[in-house]
């Protein structure tokens, strides 16, 4: 494996610093307090090219791989302003559409997309299921003139009121009429526009720009044309987004990390207190230091699992293991930098604990650490299932 990037990855990669230069951490923290997704900034990186990463050229994308998808994540939340609707619009909903969709659907909406004209949201949670996927109840029933109605409800749909499309993830047969658990999935591309959806935000305590939704599907229409893959087959696709949207937090929660710790370094070799910087003081350096360590291995995990999955070698437990420590590493980041300030770390002004809740956030979702170390006890020691 080679460690360098090559120049288009490093420009990719340093991409996030130069963006920040028109839309910063303050316009990122402004759109977030008003819960208003960041518009401006997302049609710019669509302008730039960049939300079509990792679709073909000749959908109007820029037929790189998961690795690049990475490097602008990892370098947009090193700048401060990460945003998660890279993570489940341009890479879970788009990519699968390249990889899964059929011509026609690739036409259809993977040049609007990648141009920043539409957005796609993804929808798996449902409120009764939680983390048990297999338990999915929204049901996709065939009719007499060969369409199907969804009927079901899903929730903390990121960015849902905003987006065009929701990649909707339901069962065309029910958990316990299906030989294997991962049986009867059919994932759809449904307008969110559609007659039937009802959709309510859910205010939630930490602050990022894109809002979540209570969605709830009633009857509503959609066709064969509709269908993300093979009705019935769908839990595969739905495999193939999973590992990528981990990948991803382990860049981000990296870069996050860096960011973060830059302005405390910053800070400690600034401020004196008894005389020296306090950044003098081992009480500060070693905590510092230790997380510094952590995010340096955490993003080397992620680039790892980028790799592999690029190269379409089984990633499953770099990927869950890059997202454990890169979320574990952003917090004890987070938190060692905020010492250093003092009182001014709890201000706006210096605005260190507001990177706090969003790190948190990300040892939730999108799959809890906990189901994270259940996947490496099981699948990569060989342990018993523990549930
Ligand atoms: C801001 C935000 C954005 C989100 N965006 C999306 C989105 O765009 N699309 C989408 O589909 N979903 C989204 N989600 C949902 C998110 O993926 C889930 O909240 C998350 O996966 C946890 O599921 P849950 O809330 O149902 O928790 P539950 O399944 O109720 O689990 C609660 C806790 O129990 C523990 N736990 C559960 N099972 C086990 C077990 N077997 N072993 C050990 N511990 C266990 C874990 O600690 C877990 O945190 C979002 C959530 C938030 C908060």
């Amino acid at each position: 494996m080679d460690f360098s990037l090559s120049e288009e990855q490093r420009m990719i990669y340093e991409y996030g610093q130069n963006l920040s230069k028109t839309y910063d951490r303050k316009y990122w923290m402004e759109c977030a307090e008003r819960g208003e997704f960041p518009e401006d900034l997302y049609r710019q990186v669509a302008q730039d090219g960049f939300v079509g990463v990792m679709v073909p050229e000749a959908y109007g994308g820029a037929g790189l791989g998961m690795m690049e998808m990475g490097l602008l994540n990892e370098g947009l939340a090193e700048a401060g302003i990460p945003l998660l609707s890279l993570v489940i619009g341009a890479t879970m909903g788009l990519s699968l559409i390249a990889r899964f969709g059929t011509e026609e659907q690739k036409q259809k909406y993977l040049p609007d997309a990648c141009a920043g004209k539409t957005r796609f949201c993804f929808a798996i949670t449902e409120p009764n299921a939680g983390t048990n996927t297999i338990k999915t109840a929204t049901i996709a029933t065939p009719t007499s003139e060969g369409r199907f109605k969804i009927n079901g409800g899903k929730t903390y749909i990121t960015d849902a009121g905003d987006a065009d499309y929701m990649i909707v993830v339901t069962r065309t047969t029910p958990h316990d009429q299906v030989e294997r658990s991962t049986d009867g999935f059919t994932l759809f591309i449904v307008d969110t526009k559609a007659k039937g959806i009802e959709m309510h935000p859910i205010p939630i305590s930490v602050k990022i720009p894109e809002t979540q939704y209570q969605v709830f599907f009633d009857d509503v229409e959609v066709g064969e044309a509709e269908v993300l893959g093979d009705v019935g087959k769908g839990f595969r696709v739905l495999f193939e987004a999973i590992n990528p949207e981990r990948i991803l937090v382990g860049f981000i929660c990296a870069g996050l990390g860096r960011f973060t710790m830059d302005k405390a370094v910053e800070y400690a070799n600034e401020r004196v207190v008894f005389n020296h910087p306090i950044g003098a003081y081992q009480a500060l350096q070693h905590p510092l230091a230790r997380a510094k360590t952590e995010i340096e291995m955490a993003a080397l995990m992620s680039r790892q699992a980028a790799w592999l999955f690029d190269r379409e070698l089984p990633c499953g437990a770099e990927s869950n293991m890059a997202k454990f420590a890169a979320a574990e590493a952003a917090c004890h980041a987070v938190d060692a930098s905020l010492q250093c300030f003092g009182g001014n770390g709890f201000t706006k002004e210096y605005g260190i604990f507001d990177i706090y809740p969003m790190a948190r956030l990300l040892k939730t979702i999108p799959l809890n650490n906990e189901m994270v170390l259940n996947y490496v006890a099981e699948y990569v020691l060989g342990l018993p299932r523990s549930y």
